[in-house]
């Protein structure tokens, strides 16, 4: 085994890391964690530090670490066949078998999965496959896509556009045209306090439709949206934002992506986020709990109103063109049909929900009452706490303090792992499904004593 000063040096020389401050990190001034281990809902360090990881790596790994039957069925298709394509027809019985199990969990009206590697290259193919779309119905100019602040979508080109965060376009020159961005469905950050949660949800409502007005239906050709906002907040919608947004965009022929990278199989403790709050999207997004991260895979559930389209633009020019060299990996096929075998043996989409409302309950109890805190909100096993400055009048910190930061550092001295969210004072928690309730109440616990070590 290496030694840790060894393996730190090397990993400041040669690594480079997402998502990561690289000024600090080359020059020894960041923390250089190294995760060797984990099992169930917590991780082990090189140093043997035990951490509760109550945010499931980056909520992905939603049957929690270490299951046997995953990995062997990962050893048993790379011995038999690591890797064939899928283009022209190919398949393999991982693959096939697959698109069969995520089908028959899908909202209903859905019609074909095309496989990608990460959340990010499936939106890029719902980007391709809604222009395709457009072009072969003989709408050349319909194909603009609105997004919102706070989504997040994905950091390529086009999907890091769609991302309504900050972080994601400075100096990178996005967002790209032909990317809008609306309203994001946040009622705590309501733009006039007086507002009701009715009123708000009107406010977001008149400000698409203001969009669309400005910009001519015609050239929109979809909205796409997380059921429940993740990275951007941990917000869920409020009451009616889903039916009534679904109403704008059947009115003008405008087509809905549900990206349900962070929702789909169960994290809201409904397989589908989509089925949780009454959306009818034309294609899904998914990805992280295909195969709760054992392996990488992504998909694209197309509906079948544009299957139809797609099937007559392949008659009338040939195979599409978009592939993957790794589309519908056997090995991310494997691990997802042993994945999604175990959710339903284990029932965790229903454990999902229940002990997800336990562990809402007790951060609520735990630090709802704390003079800064403005909300604790979630949904099934998400959930958040959001710090402010004065909840009565609606101000936040000033960014430049970190509440959210520090808290969460707090949190992990005392060996929890909540997310720090990249837009304001929001921690994030989204444990593994198989959360039990005494560890719900170890990180309620842990949370209230970090809020009131940095908070007072
Ligand atoms: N969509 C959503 C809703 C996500 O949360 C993420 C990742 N956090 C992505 C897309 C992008 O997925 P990936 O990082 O696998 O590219």
């Amino acid at each position: 085994m290496l030694r840790n000063d060894q393996l730190e040096q090397w990993d400041r020389e040669n690594f480079f890391h997402p998502s990561t401050h690289l000024g600090q990190f080359a020059r020894g001034e960041a923390p250089q964690p190294v995760i060797k281990t984990a099992k169930g809902c917590h991780i082990t360090d090189r140093d043997g530090t035990r951490l509760l990881d109550a945010f499931a790596g980056l909520y992905c790994v939603n049957v929690g670490y270490g299951r046997p039957e995953i990995a062997e069925a990962i050893a048993e298709q790379a011995k038999e066949l690591a890797y064939y394509h899928a283009y022209v027809g190919h398949g393999t019985e991982a693959s096939i078998t697959l698109a069969k199990m995520v089908l028959d969990r899908a909202p209903a009206g859905m019609s074909k999965v095309y496989f990608g590697l990460g959340g990010s290259d499936a939106n890029e193919t719902n980007i391709k496959l809604v222009w395709y779309y457009n072009n072969i119905l003989g709408r050349p100019e319909k194909k603009k896509i609105i997004s919102r602040w706070r989504g997040y979508h994905g950091s390529g080109l086009m999907t890091g556009s769609l991302t309504g965060l900050a972080t994601f376009h400075n100096k990178f020159d996005l967002p790209l045209s032909p990317i809008l961005h609306t309203a994001a469905p946040y009622y705590l950050r309501r733009p006039d306090q007086s507002m009701s949660e009715a009123a708000f949800v009107a406010y977001c409502v008149s400000e698409l439709e203001a969009m669309i007005e400005a910009e001519g239906a015609d050239t929109i050709a979809a909205f796409i949206g997380e059921p429940l906002m993740g990275t951007g907040g941990i917000v869920p919608p409020p009451a009616g934002y889903w039916p009534a947004i679904q109403e704008v965009l059947d009115r003008h022929d405008i087509l809905l992506i549900a990206d349900e990278v962070v929702t789909g199989f169960g994290r809201l403790g409904s397989m589908f986020g989509s089925d949780h709050y009454g959306m009818r999207p034309d294609l899904i997004t998914i990805a992280k709990g295909l195969t709760s991260a054992y392996a990488p895979l992504s998909g694209s559930i197309v509906g079948e109103k544009m299957w139809k389209v797609l099937e007559q633009g392949t008659d009338e020019n040939g195979p599409i063109g978009h592939g993957w060299t790794y589309s519908a990996h056997p090995i991310g096929a494997a691990a997802g049909i042993a994945n999604l075998k175990l959710i339903d043996a284990l029932n965790l989409v229903q454990a999902a929900g229940t002990t997800g409302a336990y562990l809402n309950a007790a951060l609520k109890d735990a630090v709802g009452g704390h003079a800064h805190v403005g909300e604790v909100r979630g949904e099934g096993m998400i959930a958040a706490v959001e710090f402010m400055e004065d909840p009565g009048k609606g101000t936040f910190f000033d960014p430049s303090k970190t509440i959210g930061a520090r808290v969460s550092a707090e949190l992990l001295r005392d060996g929890v792992i909540a997310r720090a969210m990249p837009q304001g004072d929001i921690l994030g928690f989204a444990p593994p499904f198989c959360l039990t309730e005494a560890e719900a109440d170890e990180i309620a616990g842990k949370t209230a004593k970090a809020v009131a070590a940095v908070l007072g």
